[in-house]
């Protein structure tokens, strides 16, 4: 369970990406953060694994507030899937799958290559398990497709078996065919392990589609937070009230732009 008590962020030049959250987010939920660009879904996420200390307010995992004396011991049992794969892209697909387990192996060891036969084959599994073939093992990471190095990043994030698994914008770079085989992918890994994902989005039709439940945020402010049934065109419409289209970003995947996305005016 993550629990946000009246966190705050206020960055050094006097943004406040975040005003006053309060969330509880149970165990297996599949929890959507939508939003616009600049709303603070990245701020908030990045609340839960530490990467961003909060202005006030505290973040729990499992009842264990993380602050200095804890961040240790609890990032290991959180993991992150990033929007631009963030992978080493001259490493192998394996190794990059490897570095999942850097917050528990000492980096000698990280940067020796040497890792136990067990967890050489856990790798082997979960880069199965996300549809990649032995063949890819030893490719670069950074020759493969856009979709492809995703697979790696979710193989990557589920090496420790993480109790959270934090996803931001895990699809922006994607079309949207391959968007929906990567979230599938985050949700039924999640599923078998019980482990709660935080994942922000932009796409509504995703977000409605994937999310046990979804917190529209604006302003650094929750302003929906409830079941896809719930999010009516309404609540849509006012969650990006104010807000225009703005052109797509370009994908990296061969084939269909992806869904445009929000921005705030
Ligand atoms: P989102 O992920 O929803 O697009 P962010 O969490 O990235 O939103 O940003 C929320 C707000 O905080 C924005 O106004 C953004 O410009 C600002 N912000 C984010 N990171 C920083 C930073 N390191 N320094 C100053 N402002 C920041
Ligand atoms: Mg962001």
């Amino acid at each position: 369970m993550i629990r946000f008590e009246a966190l705050q962020k206020v960055w050094p030049d006097g943004t406040c990406a975040i005003s006053d959250v309060s969330l509880e987010i149970p165990q297996g939920q599949f929890c959507v953060i939508l939003g616009p660009s600049g709303a603070g879904k990245s701020t908030l996420l990045r609340a839960v694994n530490g990467l961003m200390r909060p202005s006030a307010g505290r973040v729990l995992i499992d009842d264990v507030e993380l602050n200095i004396a804890t961040q240790r011991q609890l990032r290991q049992r959180v993991a992150m899937i990033h929007q631009h794969f963030n992978l080493t892209n001259r490493m192998s697909v394996a190794s990059n799958v490897l570095s999942g387990l850097l917050p528990t192996v000492s980096t000698v060891r990280a940067l020796s290559g040497w890792f136990r036969p067990e967890h050489r084959q856990k790798a082997c599994h979960l880069l199965d398990r996300v549809g990649l073939s032995p063949e890819h093992l030893k490719r670069r990471a950074g020759d493969l497709s856009g979709g492809q190095q995703q697979r790696v990043g979710i193989a990557r994030a589920f090496m420790l078996d993480p109790e959270v698994v934090l996803a931001d914008e895990p699809v922006a770079s994607l079309d949207p065919k391959i968007s929906r085989d990567i979230l599938t992918l985050i949700r039924d890994a999640a599923r078998e392990r019980n482990a709660t994902v935080l994942c922000s989005l932009h796409q509504i039709d995703l977000a409605r589609e994937f999310g046990d439940r979804i917190v529209g945020m604006r302003d650094g402010r929750v302003v929906f937070d409830g079941s896809p049934a719930d999010f009516t065109d309404d609540r849509v419409q006012a969650l990006y009230e104010g807000a225009r289209w703005e052109d797509p970003p370009a994908a990296d995947d061969a084939g269909t732009q992806p869904l445009p996305a929000l921005a705030a005016s």
